[in-house]
């Protein structure tokens, strides 16, 4: 991508009601702009990042089985009724045609159950799990923090539907599992800790996967010895790790990035969704659930991974590998051999964002290169040439190398 034609654009000014570190970077970084309180565009920087992360999510949630459909945003208020969770108070209500009472969905167990309770009539047909990632709505009070808190914002949820408990516990480890794998592939496995918290009517806990870090919203109280935590829920009815006994145990604050649920039969009872079993008796449908933020985890990423000049992302989800920053481009020979590089790098499939403008300053440049954080910056310039070839910088280090192209390309 030539940065001269990429729509969107850095700024120096932070706006005024960015109210944390990631709302003010990923806006300044041109990754996305705000409509409304709590609700943002995604920019195509912006947008490269979100669909990494889901993608990373999306591998993990289809390596255990998940099957991926799309529910719509868009439903009848009459399944909120049934389940009673109509008078909701994050629930955005609507009127559609004939003043028919409709809601935006803010999570799915009220559309997921019914679906799968169409499809499922013995034994045979579970267990069945499916997810989808998607936009969820809620009238949250508190709207803030940039992609921390919104109104509207990304969700990956997964359903699953199982003959009885025992084989719902032995689904809901594999998930468990599955979640440690996805925040060790975005950088985050050392900081994110599995938070016991309550488990609602029919179940002890349910799971929070909490990253630690200074701006976090929430408190969790951490097990040293299980690198496990409790949340403020769990602490006020015990004080101590639910794994080991430990009663020395440390708050930190942490931002909730994931949630796993043994729903049981909350949802199958309401919506009597039964299945017949092996001796055609009727027996009721356990279930599961596992909520991931990716525009949370996004927004969460910035807060940790970023320095006084920018973001710095991690490589699996940074929105181009390398920032290919081209200077003294007004010299015919130099330009020609930056455009030359820049097909090159693409030839071998790499990502680049290549910054071809001629009438900016190399300050102006490399303020850009830091503030948008891709992990590599290169720079092809009279000096670099003169030196004997592309000067390389990682985002997170301070030194630099000369290399020749042909080295150069072959690092990647
Ligand atoms: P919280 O306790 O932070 O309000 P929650 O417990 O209601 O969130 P879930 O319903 O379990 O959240 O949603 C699953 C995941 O979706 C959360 O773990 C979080 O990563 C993300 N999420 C929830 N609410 C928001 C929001 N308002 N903005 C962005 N992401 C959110
Ligand atoms: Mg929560």
């Amino acid at each position: 991508m030539r940065y001269s034609q990429l729509f969107g654009k850095t700024s120096k000014t932070v706006a005024s009601d960015a109210d944390s570190i990631n709302a003010k970077l990923l806006t300044q970084g041109g990754f996305i702009q705000k409509e409304i309180s709590g609700v943002y565009n995604y920019l195509p920087l912006g947008l490269r990042v979100l669909t990494k992360i889901q993608n990373i999510v999306r591998e993990e949630m289809n390596r255990v089985g998940g099957q991926e459909i799309l529910m719509p945003a868009l439903t009848q208020e009459d399944s909120w009724k049934t389940t009673g969770r109509n008078a909701m108070d994050v629930l955005f209500h609507l009127k559609g045609q004939g003043d028919t009472d409709l809601v935006l969905n803010p999570t799915h167990e009220e559309v997921v159950t019914p679906l799968v309770q169409k499809y499922t009539f013995s034994y045979r047909d579970l267990p069945a799990a499916v997810y989808q990632i998607q936009n969820k709505f809620r009238n949250e009070a508190r709207a803030k923090s940039g992609l921390l808190r919104g109104r509207e914002f990304n969700m990956k949820d997964l359903y699953s539907f199982h003959v009885d408990e025992e084989d719902l516990n032995r689904y809901y480890e594999i998930v468990k599992q599955a979640y440690f794998k996805i925040y060790d592939r975005l950088g985050l496995g050392d900081i994110t800790v599995l938070t016991f918290a309550s488990g609602g009517a029919f179940s002890q806990f349910s799971h929070e996967f909490q990253t630690i870090n200074s701006n976090g919203e929430d408190t969790i109280y951490l097990c040293s010895k299980c690198h496990i935590a409790v949340n403020k829920e769990i602490i006020d009815t015990q004080k101590t790790c639910p794994e080991c006994g430990n009663d020395k145990l440390e708050a930190v604050k942490a931002t909730e990035v994931g949630n796993i649920f043994k729903l049981r039969t909350k949802f199958s009872k309401a919506f009597n969704f039964y299945y017949s079993d092996k001796d055609g008796q009727d027996k009721i449908v356990e279930m599961g659930c596992y909520g991931f933020g990716p525009s949370r985890t996004m927004g969460t990423i910035v807060e940790i991974c970023n320095d006084d000049k920018g973001i710095i992302w991690p490589a699996a989800i940074a929105p181009y590998q390398v920032h290919l920053v081209g200077l003294d481009l007004f010299d015919e020979t130099i330009k020609t051999q930056a455009e030359k590089l820049y097909q090159d790098l693409l030839d071998k499939n790499i990502e680049v964002l290549f910054d071809d403008r001629v009438d900016v300053t190399a300050g102006a440049k490399f303020a850009d290169a830091d503030l948008i954080g891709n992990p590599v910056r290169l720079v092809i310039s009279k000096r670099s040439l003169d030196k004997g070839g592309i000067e390389l910088k990682n985002r997170n280090e301070d030194t630099s190398e000369i290399l020749s192209v042909d080295n150069l390309l072959t690092k990647f």
